[in-house]
């Protein structure tokens, strides 16, 4: 009996996960294998038009970790490389599999995203390099091998820096005057990267950039730096040809600063993050110099501080899933093809070099092959997520992920296990530019980034046995003031995406048009503390789109308080736009109540607040600095009408009110004419004249 007993108790010991023996102490290996192509020249990729490169300007390399709990063994791969193709990933996965012991399902390859690198696939105008092509997947393959020969007990930890200052937004959205045109001959370009330095053309960016720079560290059990495996969303550097760019020197550089010994050879490895929109260079400023050696190392200063505070466990559990995802390209019309048919025609088998011709190429591409297949993983290191994209998701698709997963930290590998271009977030199609333009850079079905966010989150919820997070709306000191005051409804304009304006009173949702970006960087929040740390409250940028909610029962004593953000000068026309209107109509524009900021070149009115009711209109005392959040309250009390400036009075006047009603509208009028061009936040609308104090102390709440 005590020996059933016993022999039932050591079954379920060999059985159960978690508990420690011998066998399933926690280990981990690294290694790293020289990628450079033995022999040149070679076809590099990465630009516009095909480029060949005679020598190296400093090594590839494929960085591996391998990570085995007893339970599991998994391996994370980087390639110093532009993109992977899937098929060549697939066949570095299988060449190493049985060796290195790790299941096919359980490796993620990825690339750096270099644009100094030989060409793995065809892209835009650059063909693939067929050598080395054939000599990549096994040099790949050796690394996970050796790294799995390596394996060792380990301990990891890991943390997440926040670097907003060398990683910036990239993709600006244009002014509505200067729009540019699409290679398809379309003058639909409202948003496109690299705007260039404070440009005269530009209002601002399209979307918020991922800052975070995390790190898994990787060390002996007695404390020796093993690995990092660093996570940053920041595009490419740029280096001479043939390089491994910033994402290839980070680990050398991070080695240096952790004084990292080579017993054991120490592997400091950066992956790509969710950098489709975003680049080092902060356009907002004026052009600066740089130099890829400093800015690597500034980058690794700051992980390196992070780095020092990192907490270890010695007996993490593994897990990992994968999936795959069947998603349509967007397919030319029948116009389109035909187009694209005549301009390849024309060129008698010449190569196209010209955007028109490429494009015409892409065309072709998109319309033989209609579907493809996504390979889609999430890892679990401990309560660390990982995901791996095949794509260039932008900077909100990252921070997406990071707000819903129910694994805290997470941080998202793109280009990883194939590279199906960039997949704009589906509000960014709207806005178009290059990172839209259908062609295997970009395309995938307008509804894709959504997909590929779900089936990442399904696969955090199975690897983490937990369900996902809701985000929710930071509770503000602004937030608290206007709730106290009890508005009618209150938008804080805090969307990730789609087309619900969520209102934070519960009566009133609005309805986003397409034109508005999500998720913009807002005011920074006076109340942010170590205890209470986010650093922002997030807006819209509007650009073409107006949100439109309807509030019944406002009467003709009401008021609307919001924070507004204009980025058009206030003499490019007219009227330079209108962030708020009741009662407005597409027939009737000018019909209601229209709050908004003065244009053209009379001083007198450019760049003032100016409320208007029908034909008549007042017009405010002090200008709104362009780019710069203001306060402002519109308080109708009858035919009296009064707006506040940052707390304080502006304008006052007799205003008889015309045509209210319940339709409210923020970021335009009636109709399509002087939309706002810039940023929102917060607005409230009051079923009741504000005073002057509520003014004074809402701004007072949430100014600075
Ligand atoms: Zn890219």
């Amino acid at each position: 009996m005590l020996r059933r007993l016993l022999n039932g108790i050591l079954l379920l010991g060999a059985l159960a996960p978690g508990l420690s023996t011998a066998a399933d102490v926690f280990r981990a290996g690294a290694a790293a294998v020289d990628v450079t192509p033995p022999v040149f020249p070679v076809i590099v990729n990465g630009m516009f038009e095909e480029r060949t490169a005679d020598s190296a300007h400093d090594r590839l390399m494929s960085r591996a970790l391998v990570l085995d709990d007893g339970a599991l063994r998994i391996a994370i791969v980087v390639v110093d490389n532009l993109m992977l193709p899937r098929e060549l990933l697939d066949r570095a996965k299988t060449m190493a599999s049985e060796s290195a012991g790790v299941p096919v399902d359980r490796i993620l390859i990825s690339a750096t995203h270099t644009h100094s690198a030989p060409s793995a696939m065809g892209c835009l105008g650059s063909g693939p390099d067929p050598a080395y092509r054939e000599f990549l997947p096994g040099q790949i393959a050796k690394s996970i091998v050796l790294a799995a020969q390596n394996l060792a007990p380990a301990r990891v930890g890991w943390t997440v820096a926040t670097d907003a200052v060398h990683n910036h937004c990239r993709r600006w959205i244009y002014r509505p005057d200067r729009m540019a045109t699409d290679p398809f001959g379309q003058p639909n370009v409202r948003a496109h990267m690299h705007p260039g330095h404070q440009s005269a053309n530009h209002i601002g960016p399209s979307g918020p950039a991922d800052t975070d720079l995390s790190l898994l560290s990787v060390q002996t059990r007695d404390g020796r730096p093993l690995a990092v495996l660093a996570n940053y969303a920041m595009h490419y550097y740029y280096s001479p040809l043939v390089s491994a760019d910033f994402c290839g020197r980070f680990g050398d550089a991070l080695a240096k600063q952790i004084n990292a010994s080579q017993d054991p050879a120490f592997v400091g490895i950066m992956s790509q993050g969710t950098s489709g929109d975003s680049m080092w260079m902060d356009y907002s400023q004026p052009r600066g110099e740089r130099d890829l050696d400093a800015y690597t190392a500034a980058v690794a200063t700051l992980a390196a501080a992070a780095y020092a505070k990192i907490e270890y466990q010695e007996q993490p559990t593994l897990a990992m899933a994968e999936t795959t995802l069947t998603l349509r390209r967007r397919t030319p019309d029948a116009a389109r093809l035909a187009a694209a048919r005549e301009t390849l025609a024309a060129l008698a088998g010449k190569t196209p070099s010209s955007r028109p011709e490429i494009y015409a190429q892409e065309q072709i591409y998109l319309h033989e092959q209609p579907e493809v297949e996504l390979k889609l993983q999430a890892i679990r290191i401990g309560d660390l997520g990982i995901t791996g994209i095949p794509d260039e998701v932008y900077g909100l698709t990252g921070l997406k992920l990071k707000a819903r997963s129910p694994l805290q930290p997470t941080f998202n590998i793109e280009l990883a296990n194939g590279a199906e271009g960039y997949i704009p977030p589906p509000e960014q199609h709207h806005l178009g530019g290059y990172t839209t333009w259908a062609a295997r850079t970009a395309g995938l079905e307008v509804q894709a980034e959504p997909q590929i966010v779900d089936t990442l989150v399904r696969l955090l919820e199975q690897v983490s046995g937990r369900t996902a997070r809701t985000p929710s709306e930071p509770t503000t000191a602004y937030a608290k003031a206007v709730l106290a005051a009890k508005p009618a409804a209150f938008w804080r304009l805090d969307e990730m995406q789609g087309s619900d304006a969520h209102d934070a009173v519960g009566e009133h949702p609005g309805k986003y048009e397409l034109g508005v970006a999500f998720y913009l960087p807002g005011r920074t929040l006076p109340s942010a503390t170590a205890a209470d740390p986010a650093p922002v409250d997030r807006c819209i940028h509007t650009a073409g789109g107006r949100m439109l909610a309807d509030v019944p029962d406002l009467g003709n004593r009401y008021s609307v308080a919001g924070w507004i953000w204009n980025g058009l000068p206030t003499d490019a026309r007219e009227t330079t736009g209108y962030c708020f209107a009741r009662g407005s109509s597409a027939e009737q524009p000018l019909a209601g109540d229209l709050l908004g900021l003065g244009g053209g070149t009379d001083a007198a009115k450019q760049g003032k607040l100016i409320v208007s009711a029908g034909e008549k209109s007042l017009t405010g005392q002090t200008a709104v600095p362009r780019k710069r959040w203001t306060h402002v309250v519109l308080i109708r009390d009858g035919d009296q009408v009064r707006v506040y400036q940052n707390g304080q009075l502006d304008l006052e006047g007799q205003l008889p009110a015309g045509r209210l009603g319940s339709h409210l509208i923020l970021g335009g009028r009636g109709d399509e004419q002087f939309g706002w061009e810039g940023k929102l936040d917060d607005w409230a609308v009051f079923a009741r004249p504000l005073t002057a104090e509520d003014a004074a102390a809402l701004y007072a709440a949430g100014g600075k």
